[in-house]
């Protein structure tokens, strides 16, 4: 078997686990496998290993490599979305896991020809260098966005700080949900997705209630690193 597809298998595996022991069946969560910075063949061989949902950073990577890869594709965009690549990107993905100002909703509101779904992305640790919006503001953020017709909001995403241990990221993982439960009885707003987990914690993730995991490193190796 190829490289890719036995890494892809054995993040399936811990997957299910994990999945079961939150008292969920696999299928309840999905496994976005994360390709910033890989070339398209590799994203090919993942794809005939029967991975379907890959999650982009960047617009005019994501653009390119789309356009050279099979069209049944689920594409989610992961990273930084600047307002003047929305363009780029809108009428092309499925998610958009990045959502973290009002003036981006606008932005997406403006140029989608149909609903599109996010999620908030929230800084769930208030670090100081990481985009996100701030769990005190998150309300206001959903508020205005009611108004906006072609954003359809699904949920929360984080991301948060790095830890050898993944049992240290648990806290936050458990803040992210209770942050959703909260703001779900609140709003009324259908926040069922919590897009939360990597390569180093994902298990620990799941646990915690993620319905969705994005994985980079685990599936394909490791990235250069100027191109992080
Ligand atoms: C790169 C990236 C990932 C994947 O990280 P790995 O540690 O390689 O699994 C997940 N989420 C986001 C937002 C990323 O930018």
């Amino acid at each position: 078997m190829k490289r890719i597809a036995e890494n892809l298998n054995a993040v399936r595996e811990l997957i299910a686990g994990a999945a079961r022991r939150s008292g969920r069946s696999p299928d309840q969560v999905r496994l976005v496998a994360v390709s910033k910075t890989h070339p398209a063949e590799l994203i090919a061989e993942a794809y005939e290993a029967g991975q379907k949902i890959f999650g982009e950073n960047y617009a005019q990577e994501f653009r390119e490599k789309a356009d050279m890869l099979p069209d049944d594709i689920e594409w989610h965009f992961v990273g930084s979305l600047q307002r003047n690549k929305v363009k780029m990107v809108v009428d092309r993905v499925t998610l958009i896991h990045s959502l973290n100002k009002l003036s981006l909703a606008q932005e997406i509101d403006k140029r989608a020809g149909a609903p599109v779904k996010a999620l908030i992305e929230i800084n769930i640790a208030e670090e100081g260098a990481k985009s996100g919006t701030s769990a005190d503001r998150v309300e206001e953020l959903i508020e205005a966005a009611r108004d906006l017709k072609n954003i359809e909001l699904r949920g929360l995403m984080t991301m948060p700080p790095f830890f050898d241990d993944p049992d240290k990221a648990r806290p936050y993982f458990i803040k992210l949900r209770k942050l959703r439960d909260n703001l779900k009885a609140r709003t009324g707003f259908a926040l069922d997705e919590l897009s939360m987990g990597m390569s180093g914690d994902f298990e620990a993730a799941i646990e915690e209630g993620a319905s969705i995991v994005r994985v980079g490193t685990a599936i394909f190796g490791e990235r250069k690193r100027n191109n992080e």
